[in-house]
């Protein structure tokens, strides 16, 4: 106990952090807490019967869901500003407070930021203490949301939720999961608050060890590496650690899945450095932070044997197919978000995982949780996310096919199978009738709740007059050029896309970095023209022909590129933990732009119209 307290306390010293009382306050019912309830195995089958009985009476549920968050925060400027009076029933709701976006609320979050709600409060009834930065990854520039103890809970609560589904299917003992997480940098805002990632609040917050402890799966790595502030040193290791304790490791996970391939594409550069420190049991001068240079050499011994069985594995694989499981004999799954903006990564988990089952973890977003995996079964591809009707109001705004057009939004239990939606949130962290911009699928009902399929971001990616592509089109574009590629043994590592306007005829121009020879030229024709005819909206095809768009252009990428992306997000605040590659990058966002450009090795132009 008195250990965590002082890690507690030296991280936030470390941080420059000076708590004010409130965070005090709270800090000394957590220790209270942690004291008192030492962390017991969950009850998987209590938590499947709660989320059985919620879902059945969804309706039911929501409403009274909805009244608790408008009771609690009715007081605030922003709920009194549009005149709900007291009333707490979704009719009212709905008739009083309009739909919003992030940006219609930035100025009330800033506001909390600068200190402003300490004593009248703007959007929460009890003080928000602590502020998320979203990923930020599609716009260059990260967001500010906020983030309380509810959402801490509600947090936790799909964690345990999905992990009782996933328990029943592929059961685990007392084991250890090599996760693959990150703190990213905190910071205090003009009020004094804790500003960071939305994973990062949720790592050092005490509740998550508690739960990880109680999901039987602990982390292999010691707190002082997944906050260290250098992620290359970080990522060394927590291989090093998993390593270590090879025969423990039951699941190997991460908050989306390119943060696994990222690991074991890294492990492939560095294995022979790692054999050499568990067989002299010394950590490689790489690890030059001193407080992940003493935390990991506590565990690191000289371990010849360790280091011979490794090698010899690792010699014996071809090409890195099946790495993980010769690596953890004892996995029993991958875990990970796996859909939306990851699908594009699970053909190389899969080659890491071998016959190993790949589970796509929930999905939510830094503003709050929306849904469970609750059919850990399904493949990646098929996954769908049950709506906890308790964690949150839900609203859905039907969307016709090019998702310009909107209809008045449906509430959680009106909505349709096989309709297309963008996700509208009621918090208890704040925010009311926001508009997430995600595009879902209602696939079918678990009870009364529906299962929605993740599908795109809203936001249109690629339009340069009448045409009409998202994310989603993007990637099946990728994904079919990519069949050709794959037929020369090659593969696209990662891709993005921009708009070139800098001729009088825009084109959509797609960067790929590929692993392997970038000497075929005719394949890579291929592939541009392969590319440019698989968008196949009737805008962009119709504009291609008239010659109103010009010339798909394809743009091979050095080796590296997009790890030095990541690295200039990370340099900019984002947490590893929650990158997500941008798929379109817009002018505004000159420095990402600027690599890119850099490090073309070749360039094509599609003769396909
Ligand atoms: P962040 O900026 O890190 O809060 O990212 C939140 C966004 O990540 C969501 O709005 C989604 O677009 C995406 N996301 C989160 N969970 C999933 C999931 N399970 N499947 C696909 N995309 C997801």
């Amino acid at each position: 106990m008195i250990v965590l307290q002082s890690m507690e306390l030296s991280n936030e010293a470390a941080l420059g952090i000076v708590a004010t009382e409130r965070e005090r306050k709270r800090k000394r019912n957590d220790m209270v807490m942690l004291e008192e309830e030492v962390p017991v195995a969950l009850d998987t089958s209590e938590v499947i019967a709660e989320f059985d009985a919620r879902t059945k009476d969804a309706e039911r549920v929501q409403k009274e869901t909805l009244k608790k968050i408008l009771q609690e925060n009715g007081g605030t400027e922003y709920l009194k500003k549009w005149g709900l009076n007291g009333r707490t029933d979704p009719e009212s709701f709905k008739a009083c407070v309009p739909i919003v976006t992030h940006d219609d609320l930035d100025p009330y979050i800033q506001r909390i930021a600068d200190g402003d709600d300490e004593d009248s409060p703007i959007l929460t009834g009890k003080p928000i203490t602590t502020i998320s930065l979203s990923s930020g990854t599609t716009k260059g520039k990260p967001k500010f949301v906020p983030f309380n103890d509810e959402l801490m809970e509600t947090t936790m609560q799909i964690y345990k939720t999905s992990y009782s589904f996933r328990n029943r299917e592929f059961p685990i003992g007392n084991g250890k999961c090599l996760q693959f997480i990150y703190g990213s940098k905190q910071f205090k805002t003009k009020g004094g608050l804790a500003a960071g990632t939305a994973t990062t609040n949720v790592y050092r917050n005490p509740l998550f060890k508690k739960t990880m402890k109680a999901m039987q799966t602990p982390c292999c790595s010691p707190d002082e590496v997944i906050f260290g502030s250098d992620f290359h040193q970080s990522l060394y290791c927590h291989l090093l650690c998993g390593l270590i304790f090879r025969e423990e490791v039951q699941v190997i996970s991460s908050t989306f899945a390119h943060g696994i391939v990222h690991a074991f594409r890294t492990f492939e550069l560095v294995w022979e450095e790692l054999c050499a420190d568990i067989r002299e049991g010394v950590l490689s001068s790489r690890i030059s932070f001193p407080s992940i240079r003493s935390a990991v050499s506590r565990l690191l011994k000289p371990n010849p044997e360790l280091a011979d069985v490794i090698y010899s594995k690792c010699q014996g694989l071809s090409n890195w197919y099946g790495l993980i499981p010769e690596l953890f004999p004892n996995t029993r799954y991958i875990y990970g978000i796996m859909t939306g903006s990851m699908e594009p990564y699970l053909k190389k988990l899969r080659h890491y995982a071998g016959e190993l089952p790949l589970l796509s973890a929930d999905y939510g977003s830094s503003e709050g949780w929306i849904g469970a995996n609750v059919n850990p079964k399904l493949p990646p591809e098929l996954v769908t996310y049950a709506v906890l009707p308790d964690i949150g109001y839900f609203e859905f705004m039907p969307l016709k096919h090019d998702y310009l057009e909107e209809a008045k939004p449906v509430g959680l239990t009106e909505v349709k199978v096989g309709e297309e939606y963008e996700v509208v949130v009621t918090s208890f962290a704040g925010l009311y009738r926001y508009r997430l911009g995600d595009v879902v699928k209602v696939k079918g009902f678990y009870n009364s709740t529906p299962e929605l399929q993740f599908i795109c971001r809203r936001n249109l990616l690629l339009s340069i007059n009448i045409d009409k592509n998202t994310e989603k089109d993007l990637q099946l574009s990728v994904e079919a050029a990519g069949k050709i590629l794959a037929g020369e043994k090659l593969e696209v590592v990662d891709f993005t896309s921009s708009v070139d306007t800098s001729n009088d005829l825009a084109h959509y121009v797609i960067y790929w970095e590929i692993n392997g020879e970038t000497s075929h030229d005719e394949v890579l024709q291929e592939c541009c023209n392969c590319l440019d005819k698989s968008f196949n909206d009737a805008g962009y095809m119709s504009s291609r022909k008239v010659n109103t768009i010009g010339a798909l252009e394809l743009r091979i990428l050095k080796k590296g590129t997009f790890h030095k992306i990541l690295d200039h997000y990370v340099q900019m605040g984002a947490a590893v933990s929650q990158f997500k590659t941008p798929r379109c990058v817009p002018h505004s966002n000159s420095r990402v732009l600027e690599i890119l450009c850099n490090n073309v090795v070749k360039s094509y132009f599609s003769t396909a119209y």
